[in-house]
């Protein structure tokens, strides 16, 4: 990891951020803050708007209404006296890679080789030189466990693999957060391990993340603070200890009752 400056400004602050499709109200006014260097798991059932809040954060989904603040800038849309102001593409893109993302589906390019797919967006999007961008990728696949596998293709890799040259395709951006949503959910049991492990490793490197996941071992051994999404709205939160083994409402106690 590269050192990071200090700073007490949240990376990340979500301020009643709404989404609704349709009739339905899928966030009815999230109010997340991550500071710096800090990791938080948020849990929560099937169709509760984990997705949507994180797909919102990074404006892969309008929000309609709140706002979304990265070290202190809305990332793409202010409300203003009621109405929504959108910043030109151009800046929103420079805004947006300020936000890593890991999916469940790895999302590699198939034809690319693992260094194709790590560097393409640094060399594409930041226009970091090619040998510059190599040599972090060199790093960054060290970090996550797969040295020398440059020149492998994603088909030649095990979904573990997979996914953990996506997460080092993420950080080869340099974000200032990144959000993971389920990236162990699709991977054969026998592989869990070994991407939670990185992503472990992440954590305590001081890598700013918001984890959607359904591993509670991993919340509980790896996150600053968990946060319990339901129906939209943040039932609950602190730090694992306290919501997992001790959760203050009857939702996140039936919630983890399955996990038992
Ligand atoms: P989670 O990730 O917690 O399982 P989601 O954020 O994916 O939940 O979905 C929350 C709700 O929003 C669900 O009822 C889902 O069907 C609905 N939803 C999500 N995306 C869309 C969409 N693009 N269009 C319509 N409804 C959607
Ligand atoms: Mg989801």
């Amino acid at each position: 990891m590269e050192a990071k400056q200090h700073t007490t400004e949240p990376v990340l602050q979500a301020i009643g951020v709404e989404k609704r499709f349709g009739d339905a109200s899928v966030l009815k006014g999230i109010d997340l803050e991550v500071a710096e260097g800090e990791s938080v798991v948020i849990l929560g059932p099937s169709g509760s708007g984990k997705s949507t809040f994180l797909r919102c954060v990074n404006l892969l989904e309008q929000p309609d209404g709140g706002r979304i603040l990265v070290k202190g800038q809305d990332v793409g849309y202010t409300v203003k006296r009621g109405r929504l102001h959108q910043v030109p593409p151009r800046e929103l893109a420079r805004r947006r890679a300020q936000i890593g993302m890991v999916f469940q589906q790895f999302n590699l390019f198939s034809h690319m080789t693992v260094l194709e797919n790590i560097t393409e967006g640094p060399v594409g999007v930041l226009g970091r030189k090619r040998s510059d961008a190599n040599g972090r990728a060199t790093e960054l696949l060290e970090l996550v466990g797969l040295a020398g596998r440059e020149k492998a293709y994603p088909e030649q890799l095990s979904g573990g693999q997979q996914q953990r040259v996506a997460i080092a395709r993420a950080l080869a951006m340099d974000p200032a957060l990144v959000l993971f949503d389920e990236p162990t959910s699709a991977l054969d049991p026998e592989l869990v391990g070994e991407v939670l492990a990185t992503m472990r490793t992440l954590a305590d490197g001081g890598l700013t993340m918001v984890v959607v996941t359904h591993e509670i071992s991993f919340a509980r051994e790896a996150a600053d603070r968990v946060v319990f999404i339901d129906g939209g709205v943040i039932v609950e939160e602190g730090p694992p200890e306290k919501v997992l083994d001790n959760p203050q409402h009857v939702r996140t106690r039936e919630f983890l009752a399955r996990f038992l």
